[in-house]
């Protein structure tokens, strides 16, 4: 039996990670399972699945856990360092689907029990990829990439020498608003951003999908896990969301990885790699596809795509303030008192303000740092956004 633990067990991805699970429910010793504020969630499935522990994030939680797990055999536990001690727990696979960077640290803790890393926090890689996979090396542990894009362009380079491949191609779907212009993107709302053509996700990367911030996290979360030059990844806007990522090669080859939009499918390859395992996702029809569309990328309507290249240009904190701003500033949009432009808006005020603070060598980043740079970001949205009041 492999022993698992999921982190963000009650969000999207780790409910999709859930499914796969209850499917097979033999082959798996359930060790954690951690969410937020969904209690009834999250103890129903630490029961079904008979976790030793389940984890909310939050402190005040504690007491309705309990209530929740009372008489089940499920220990209750509570907060930060609650997460931190589930992580610690012997595991053979870990899910990291908590969103936004407080994904980073449990991460760290399990890797450095040398547990495999699915990670669909994509966060972990922004804010500190060269600490993370600098961690997974040295205590000999795996991550393996469950974003779609990046799975993606890990499937394409099986059995093939890295050294060779020219570029990679990540899609984006450019969700509800790829042909809006910029006078009605400006206007843009919560409800129209919370509409995704074509994937069904948690409601933070939703938006991120519509801003194109999504997008550009997974080019710095390209660069991070593969090692690729910023000039080798590419982004193609492909709507249909059928065709996940292209490896090319030195020969001009592309291996293009297709599928239908399903998140199981790269959660199931990361949680039966190095085999492959029936999946219940649909098999495509590409008759009734019939045409493929791909469109290049505007930098100009989607500012994020140009700041992901800054920041990779930067290096050092870059990244973690790049992110914790456009947390920050999701937060604003999501309360309705910034607008949709605003957020990349006060992202590159921020990253122009802090430009010189975060100059560092990747062999510095630590988890201190990483979180004193991201704390800062934050503060910084939040002094700069009143001026950007709705
Ligand atoms: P979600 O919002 O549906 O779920 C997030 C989970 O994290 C929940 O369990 C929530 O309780 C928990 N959580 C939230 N804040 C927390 C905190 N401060 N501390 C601890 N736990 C917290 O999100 P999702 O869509 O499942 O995405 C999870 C991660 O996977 C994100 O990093 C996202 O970018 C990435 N991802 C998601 C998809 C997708 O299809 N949903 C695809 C690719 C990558
Ligand atoms: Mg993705």
């Amino acid at each position: 039996m492999r022993r698992i633990s999921i982190f963000g067990a009650t969000g999207s991805i780790g409910q999709s990670t859930i499914d796969l699970i209850r499917r097979d429910r033999a082959a798996y010793d359930v060790v954690a399972l951690t969410g937020g504020g969904n209690i009834d969630l999250l103890a129903k499935d630490a029961i079904e699945l008979g976790a030793d522990v389940a984890v909310t994030a939050y402190e005040d939680r504690l007491d309705d856990l309990k209530a929740a797990l009372s008489g089940s055999g499920v220990q209750a536990a509570a907060g930060a360092q609650a997460l931190l001690e589930a992580a610690d727990r012997e595991a053979d696979w870990i899910m990291s689907a908590i969103v936004g960077s407080a994904g980073l640290a449990p991460g760290l803790h399990a890797l450095r029990h040398g547990t495999t890393l699915a990670l669909a926090n994509k966060e972990s890689l922004v804010t500190a990829g060269p600490l993370l996979m600098r961690t997974a090396q040295g205590h000999g542990a795996r991550v393996l990439p469950v974003d779609s894009e990046h799975s993606a362009v890990f499937q394409g380079l099986v059995g093939e020498d890295q050294s060779e491949v020219e570029r990679v191609i990540i899609t984006a779907s450019g969700g509800p608003f790829r042909d809006w212009s910029l006078e009605r993107l400006e206007g843009a709302t919560l409800a129209q951003a919370c509409k995704h053509p074509s994937w069904d996700m948690g409601q933070r990367i939703t938006i991120d999908s519509a801003s194109m911030f999504n997008k550009a996290l997974e080019i710095i979360e390209t660069k991070e896990y593969f090692g690729f030059d910023p000039d080798q990844i590419e982004v193609l806007v492909h709507p249909g969301s059928y065709v996940h990522a292209l490896v090319g090669f030195r020969d001009g080859a592309l291996m293009a990885h297709m599928g239908a939009p399903d998140m199981r499918h790269a959660i199931g390859y990361a949680l039966h790699w190095p085999e492959r395992r029936d999946l219940p996702v649909a098999r495509l029809d590409l008759a009734k596809v019939g045409l493929l569309r791909f469109e290049a990328p505007d930098e100009t309507r989607f500012v994020p795509l140009r700041l992901a290249r800054e920041v990779m240009e930067t290096g050092g904190l870059a990244g973690a303030v790049f992110n914790a701003a456009k947390e920050a500033a999701l937060d604003h949009f999501i309360a309705g008192k910034i607008g949709f432009l605003d957020m990349a808006r006060l992202v590159e005020q921020v990253l122009n303000q802090m430009s010189v603070d975060v100059r560092l060598d990747a062999g510095s980043l630590s988890l201190d740092n990483v979180l004193a740079a991201d704390k800062e970001a934050r503060a910084r949205v939040a002094a700069l956004q009143p001026a950007l009041k709705k």
